[in-house]
């Protein structure tokens, strides 16, 4: 049986909403479905400026050329997260300091991140990493400005208030794999009206009316049928994080007792992708690849990646990525998979993973 990490699942409008942009022949970067995505997408996010853009990482460029970012400064990322948020702060010039993640929660740690502050230090990005908040008030009191990359974190929630709205920008992916996804895409979010107006500047072409370019500007907008595909799947908010949250409660039922699920520790996570841990990561992901399960192995650390190599210690996030794995999550993963999947982790613990042995048993 085979089964894949993550799959898309059009139930709603998806398909007359992106014919309908179709033949309304707006297929570029304006349109209807542009505006409805864009305003759809306000209390999802907490933000009365929402700014649709071609994809989370555009989106991260676009929140750090707004900050004005420029090379020389530093900007403080997590060690352990998708590359993206570190490659858009290299993509300007500047350099992303890296920091280690909370062992708990494992977003960044604000004691560390303010141990990592320079004279040159002008931003951080912290991660909702793997649908958990990191934690803004304690980021808040480092006094720089804040970008949250909520790209994994469609609908969590830190202090009672949904992911979006916890720092200066928010940066939203909705790529095949996200909760919400539109193919490729993303938002960038804000309540701030003076940085409002400079990110939609900047996202076309740093243009006002009588092609004026006040500011450096690039392209990152969003297509009007890209926009419809992303409506049709905001309308299904609640239904896709409820799902995944039932698929979390599957696999908590299922899983062996040496296999743990990514801690929650504050605020209210969401299940972008299942992720769990143990001491025998390799083993585990390798049985279930090889019984045909997409199972995955999380990011190898920052620092241990050629452009963001540093001879600095991240112990936690060193830890964290040698454990924590991927287990198959997607809207119509039904339960018998799930227990499918824990049983094969099982036979791991069981010592039965020779293919032989499964097959006659
Ligand atoms: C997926 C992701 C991105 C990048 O989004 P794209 O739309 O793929 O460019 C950025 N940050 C994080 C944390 C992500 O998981």
């Amino acid at each position: 049986m085979k089964i894949p990490l993550s799959n898309v699942v059009y139930v709603g409008n998806e398909v007359k909403y992106a014919q309908d942009a179709l033949q309304s022949t707006w297929i570029g970067g304006g349109g209807k479905y542009i505006t409805d995505a864009a305003e759809a997408l306000k209390p999802h996010t907490g933000c009365h400026h929402v700014t649709l853009v071609a994809n989370g990482t555009q989106a991260l460029i676009v929140a750090l050329m707004a900050l004005g970012i420029e090379p020389g400064d530093e900007v403080l990322v997590p060690a352990l997260t998708f590359a993206a948020p570190a490659a858009a702060v290299k993509l300007l010039g500047a350099t992303p300091v890296l920091v280690d993640i909370d062992c708990d929660s494992w977003a960044i740690n604000p004691i560390k991140a303010r141990d990592a502050i320079t004279e040159r230090t002008r931003a951080i990005i912290a991660v909702d990493v793997l649908g958990h908040p990191a934690d803004y008030n304690a980021l808040r009191r480092l006094n720089l400005p804040i970008i949250q990359d909520s790209a994994e974190a469609h609908g969590a929630q830190y202090s009672s208030k949904i992911v979006g709205s916890h720092g200066d920008i928010a940066c939203f992916s909705f790529h095949a794999n996200k909760i919400i996804t539109c193919g490729e895409g993303g938002a960038v979010t804000t309540n701030d009206d003076r940085l409002a107006e400079r990110i939609r500047l900047i996202v076309n072409h740093g243009m006002k009316e009588g092609y004026r370019h006040p500011v450096v500007g690039t392209n990152a907008r969003m297509t009007n049928v890209t926009a419809a595909i992303l409506l049709a799947q905001v309308e299904r908010w609640y239904e896709a994080i409820e799902t995944r949250r039932q698929i979390l409660d599957t696999y908590q039922q299922h899983l062996p007792k040496q296999v743990r699920l990514r801690p929650v520790v504050f605020g209210q996570s969401v299940n972008w992708l299942t992720t769990a841990y143990c001491s025998n990561r390799d083993e585990v992901v390798r049985h279930l690849r090889e019984r045909g399960i997409d199972a995955r192995a999380i990011w190898i650390p920052l620092h241990r990646n050629q452009p963001y190599w540093t001879s600095a210690k991240y112990p936690n996030a060193t830890q964290v990525a040698e454990q924590a794995f991927w287990l198959p999550t997607y809207n119509n993963l039904p339960d018998a998979k799930i227990r499918h999947i824990c049983s094969l982790i099982q036979e791991v613990y069981d010592g039965r993973t020779d293919r032989h042995a499964t097959a006659h048993a």
